[in-house]
């Protein structure tokens, strides 16, 4: 999933597929080895009545995919949204345990969500259907089987409504059943930051690698939200200019850096970077080809394709978002010698402090903000070295190496396992 063709009939499940076979092959597998990890253990498809505040009653489509197990138990967000379907779930669940295998935590991956559309929804009829979605799936999930977050269209206090039915249904509190809660819930402290945290890790190890300087290296970020501001914020206290910024809008240019916090300060009162004093406005499409040394897409998918990709002019780019690349870009750019750090590697930030988050919960000892830090830092340094060392001694590019650094750890868990029968 971390790369998509172009085509718009790609279907999302089989490109995953695709790179499990591309990483099999470079790794030597045979079929009996790579066929199954091409299928979802279990797919769960659920109806779910919803009585609506004007009295109506609605039926929801819920989904659960549980990919793998290997590892440890499943671990994937939950999204709303009006496109939810299987085979979206099956991808972003396959995606997200080679993830949590690339960064080594002890996690399959799974992916949840239901079909609606959560903008058009009160807050209590989202709670119903998270309450009703929530105990349609109730012997799946939990802490030692498949672990909840928040993705699209759902947030921290969804999160806390799956872990209160979950926790009155079983009698007693269950934290560890979900992460991205609200901090008083059992919450970590440092997660809202922490896939800007990793990518300023992978960042500076990039640059480290490359004998270039990150102080002072011109910056340009796509995406103001959750990630891209967390970056933004990051990369100027590590003292990189953030030449330019964008949100849905457009963006914003100044040759000389902008203090994201102030750009910030503007977005919140206006509803957009767009208009930032003294700043240059342009679009999302002029951004992507500022001349930087590093770029960080943290937007949405897709941005960088065979139409702008020979226009990048960035030295390093690093992917915030899910998939900000197609296939054919990413082949472009690799011919062009730009060093591409790929989003199964760069946005894990969120998820390593997931575990860190279920770690604690299971303990009922929580870490100060500073100690999260450090071990997320340590997590995502040791995890960019791994992907790297297995790249040169593969002879293959960093998104290569990270899919068969995944696939790898899967199929020695898998292998060291044997198959139940
Ligand atoms: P968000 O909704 O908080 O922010 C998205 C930002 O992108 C907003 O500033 C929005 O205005 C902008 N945007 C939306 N459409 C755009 C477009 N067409 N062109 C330019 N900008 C556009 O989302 P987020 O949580 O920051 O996630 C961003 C990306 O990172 C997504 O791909 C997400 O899947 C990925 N990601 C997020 C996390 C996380 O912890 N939040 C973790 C891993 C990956």
């Amino acid at each position: 999933m971390s790369v998509v063709l172009e085509a718009e009939q790609e279907n999302p499940f089989e490109a995953v597929c695709r790179w499990i076979d591309r990483a099999s092959a470079i790794l030597g597998y045979d079929e009996s080895t790579s066929r199954p990890l091409k299928h979802p253990r279990r797919c769960v498809i659920v109806s779910l009545p919803v009585e609506m505040d004007d009295g109506r009653v609605e039926v929801f489509t819920g989904y659960r995919v549980q990919y793998d197990t290997a590892r440890g138990p499943c671990k994937g967000g939950l999204r709303y949204h009006p496109n939810v379907n299987l085979d979206e779930m099956k991808a972003l669940a396959a995606y997200m345990s080679i993830k949590c295998a690339v960064v080594d935590i002890p996690f399959g991956g799974g992916k949840g969500g239901v079909a609606c559309d959560p903008t058009r929804l009160s807050h209590r009829e989202l709670e119903r259907i998270t309450r009703r979605y929530t105990a349609e799936i109730f012997d799946i999930i939990g802490p030692d089987k498949d672990i909840p977050a928040p993705d699209v269209g759902t947030n921290a206090q969804v999160m806390a409504w799956v872990m209160d039915t979950i926790s009155m249904k079983r009698g007693y509190l269950e934290p560890g059943t979900v992460t991205g809660k609200p901090v008083p819930l059992g919450g970590s402290r440092g997660r809202e930051e922490a896939t800007g945290r990793g990518i300023l890790v992978v960042a500076r190890e990039a640059f480290a690698h490359l004998g270039m300087p990150l102080e002072g290296a011109r910056v340009v970020v796509q995406g103001f939200g959750n990630v891209g501001w967390n970056t933004a914020r990051l990369l100027h206290e590590a003292g990189a200019r953030v030449v330019a910024v964008s949100d849905v809008h457009g963006g914003v240019y100044h040759p000389e850096g902008l203090v994201p916090r102030l750009v910030r300060e503007h977005r919140d009162r206006t509803g957009s970077v767009v208009g930032y004093p003294g700043a240059r406005t342009l679009t999302n499409s002029e951004l992507l080809e500022l001349e930087c040394e590093l770029l960080v897409p943290a937007a949405i998918e897709n941005q960088i394709t065979r139409s702008n990709a020979h226009a990048i002019r960035a030295r390093v780019v690093v992917e915030g978002a899910n998939a900000p690349t197609t296939l054919q870009a990413d082949e472009i750019l690799r011919r062009r010698g730009v060093f591409v750090v790929p989003d199964i590697l760069a946005n894990a930030g969120g998820v390593v402090v997931s575990y860190f988050e279920w770690v604690q919960d299971r303990y009922g000892y929580f870490w100060r903000e500073d100690q999260v830090r450090t071990r997320l830092e340590d997590k995502m340094r040791q995890a960019f070295r791994d992907v790297m060392e297995l790249s040169t001694q593969l002879g293959v590019d960093l998104r290569t190496g990270a899919y068969c650094l995944g696939v790898q750890r899967i199929v020695e868990a898998r292998r060291l396992r044997g198959l139940y029968a």
